[in-house]
């Protein structure tokens, strides 16, 4: 088990930090027969089940609709589970309190398709907020987004207004705005999908930045181009069931293809 790069780095203030010591050495997170169902006959997800490692990069695929944001929802507990569990460090999500949620979601940042950033704020103001609503004294809010901002290449920018950002840069502010808390994992929803090739690429290499200095990532995408040359792990959402692409994805696209 490699070591947690972030030990021993002030990590995230955290209610789970207090078993750290031994759930370190667990996976990030479990998810267990998990069903889900948005019509009574037929399953969004059925009979899901995937460990993620701590450290691990993660995509998961599958065509428009086949449930990629749905699993996401169901970690940050947008929503719940219809059967099985999900356990994210060692806490089972779908028992949280309602107060407990915000503690989940500050060990978790998630990041969209569409941004869901406030245009008329400026961009510090966008990844301030994070920090804030966890009531971090302003002092530390101002060294942490700083440092943030570097982070996403958009060092001294801060006074700038989101509005009047291009997509690439907007997406930028939101990955900010998800890692300045310094969440365990990271969540991201096709985080490419309204951005252009090029630029899908500098925002991927953006999340394997983050990887690569010790964040977990989980990275849905319908987007082959993103997952053709890709090292990552690869699961894919086939009729709702996970399958774990461990031949790759040229293994898998021949395999719908015959049975297309
Ligand atoms: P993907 O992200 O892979 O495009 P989704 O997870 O958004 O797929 O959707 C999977 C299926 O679940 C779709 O059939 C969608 O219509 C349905 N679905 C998703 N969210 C809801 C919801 N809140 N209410 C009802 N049906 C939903
Ligand atoms: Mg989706």
């Amino acid at each position: 088990m490699p070591e947690d790069p972030r030990q021993g780095r002030d990590r995230p203030i955290s209610f789970f930090r207090s078993r750290s010591d031994r759930s370190q050495a667990k996976p990030i997170l479990v998810l267990e027969e998990v069903y889900k169902y948005f019509r009574r006959d037929i399953p969004t997800l059925r009979n899901v089940n995937l460990t993620v490692e701590r450290g691990e990069f993660i995509f998961v695929t599958g065509p428009s609709g086949s449930g990629k944001s749905t699993l996401l929802q169901l970690i940050y507990r947008q929503h719940t589970v219809d059967g099985g569990r999900i356990v994210f460090s060692g806490r089972d999500v779908s028992r949280l309190t309602e107060s407990s949620i915000p503690y989940l979601r500050r060990n978790l940042g998630v990041v969209f398709q569409d941004f869901k950033v406030v245009p008329h704020w400026t961009i510090f103001e966008n990844v301030a907020v994070a920090l804030e609503i966890l009531g971090t004294p302003p002092k530390v809010v101002r060294a942490r987004v700083a440092e943030t901002l570097e982070r996403v290449g958009l060092a001294g920018r801060g006074n700038e207004r989101v509005g009047h950002l291009s997509g690439g840069e907007t997406q930028r502010v939101a990955i900010g705005r998800a890692i300045v808390t310094e969440p365990a994992l990271l969540l991201a929803d096709e985080p490419t999908g309204n951005l252009d090739p090029a630029l899908a690429i500098d925002i991927l290499t953006l999340f394997e930045e983050i990887n690569a200095s010790g964040t977990t990532v989980i990275f849905a995408t319908h987007d082959h181009s993103l997952l053709s040359s890709s090292p990552h792990r690869l699961i894919v959402i086939d009729e709702g069931r996970l399958i774990e692409a461990s031949h790759g994805l040229r293994a898998w696209s021949a395999r719908t293809q015959m049975s297309a």
